[in-house]
């Protein structure tokens, strides 16, 4: 199980490995950049900040939208206040809090729950996060940062692994960010996740080698380009991924069916008996049966397409495939489902592990065993069908002869062969 979650974050991590590792080289060839390209480069991260900004909002992702937020204005205070040398002390002692401040907001982000963008949720969040920045440029105005460095404690002012730029302290900060980072995303998966952690190291990145050219600009590019592609991929998932089986949803049929040519089967898949799973076991144990049958069907399906249609039906596309060849891998994932053992948590069984084993050993079962089979119908496209939706309709038909015949098998229309 943890091995799993280990092996998925990591793929979950590989766009934010690939465009840190993007800023690292192009940040190798900034010194050769003519003068009016760095003055692009130096305005880009606005751009895409704003542009992740907007998105953000409009694709209502409450969480992107705040670190976008901290990325743009970290880089705003980086261009506004430390364009001069950070031997000066005062740019020294804003550096250095600079470097705490970033990833304290990294953490507190990372924390909230993604619950969408909604003004009330989103604006005082954003307003912490810029309070944050205005608070440390407002104290190097008004008070003498040069005359703070006397009373930092030394950890602040060795640096961590000279010739790094990051001090112990913030070396500390910026790791217990990052283990953070790296919990959540064990935990929930989430490629918002993987984006903050990869945000948090890039940051951690730059700051260490502040004194290159162009560092700033160019790893604020490579984070905010990350933001806006876990932006564009969430919103792409939300409208073609069903969210409760992983499977891609109706939509991306239609999308697929809008293009697949002319050689194709459909098989049209619907749960027996599924309201009696519902009504017996409830709505929880119902979803729970559909991940299950969203699962074997996926696995079993090799060289096809599954969908989830909607509720507790499923279509199979068998793309270049007739109906013959297609009924071999319908029959494998009819019985791959078929032959699941499926185990459904009882309402007998106590919460209490002690009672559990006292309720065992009286030979009371803690669980039930459940059958779930599935009923396919399936058609392929043939010159007397107008289009897809006739060939869906005709699949649909051939899973009603299906039902009829007892369930729990698979009918061709046009061959009408059946397992039985
Ligand atoms: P048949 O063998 O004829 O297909 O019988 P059935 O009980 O499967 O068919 P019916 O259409 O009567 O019931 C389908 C049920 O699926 C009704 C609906 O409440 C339930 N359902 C639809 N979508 C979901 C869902 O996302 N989760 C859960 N738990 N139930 C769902
Ligand atoms: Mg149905
Ligand atoms: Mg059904």
């Amino acid at each position: 199980m943890l091995a799993h979650a280990f092996t998925k974050s990591l793929r979950l991590l590989i766009p934010g490995i690939i465009t840190l590792i993007a800023g690292i080289l192009l940040q190798q060839q900034a010194a050769a950049l003519p003068l009016h390209y760095k003055d692009i480069v130096t305005l880009l991260p606005y751009i895409l900040g704003v542009i992740s900004l907007i998105l953000a909002m409009s694709f209502n992702q409450g969480r992107l939208f705040l670190g976008s937020l901290n990325a743009l204005c970290f880089y705003a205070a980086i261009q506004a206040e430390l364009q001069t040398s950070l031997n000066l002390p005062a740019n020294f002692v804003f550096f250095s809090l600079l470097c705490l401040l970033f990833p304290a907001q990294q953490a507190l982000l990372s924390l909230y729950p993604e619950r969408g963008f909604s003004p009330r949720w989103a604006i005082p969040r954003a307003g912490i996060i810029i309070c944050g920045y205005l608070l440390l440029c407002g104290l190097k105005y008004t008070q003498s940062f040069a005359g703070w460095i006397s009373t930092l404690p030394s950890s602040m002012l060795e640096l961590a692994f000279d010739p790094l730029l990051l001090n112990q302290v913030s070396l500390a900060v910026f790791s217990a960010t990052l283990l953070l980072n790296g919990f959540l995303l064990m935990r929930r998966q989430s490629l918002v996740d993987a984006a903050m952690l990869m945000m948090t190291l890039a940051a951690a990145v730059m700051l260490a080698f502040f004194a290159q050219p162009l560092v700033s600009a160019l790893f604020a590019c490579s984070a905010l380009i990350l933001l806006l592609f876990t932006i564009l991929f969430n919103s792409y998932s939300m409208a073609f991924i069903d969210e409760l089986t992983g499977l891609p949803g109706r939509r991306a049929l239609e999308n697929q069916l809008a293009s697949v040519g002319k050689h194709y089967t459909l098989a049209m898949v619907d749960v027996d008996h599924f309201k009696k799973f519902n009504d017996t076991y409830g709505h929880d144990v119902g979803d729970q049966v559909l991940r299950m049958v969203a699962s074997q069907m996926r696995q079993a399906a090799k060289g096809a397409q599954v969908f989830r249609y909607g509720g507790e039906e499923f279509t199979i596309l068998f793309k270049g495939k007739d109906e013959a060849a297609a009924w071999h891998t319908a029959e494998r994932v009819r019985e791959a489902v078929a032959g699941y053992p499926m185990y459904i948590r009882g309402d007998n069984r106590p919460e209490d592990a002690d009672e559990g084993k006292n309720q065992r050993s009286k030979g009371q079962p803690e669980s039930d065993y459940v059958q779930v089979c599935i009923s396919l119908g399936l058609c392929q496209n043939t010159d007397d069908l107008a289009d897809s939706s006739a060939v869906l309709k005709a699949a649909d038909e051939a899973l009603y002869k299906a039902k009829q015949m007892g369930r729990n098998r698979t009918i061709g229309r046009q061959t009408g062969i059946t397992n039985e």
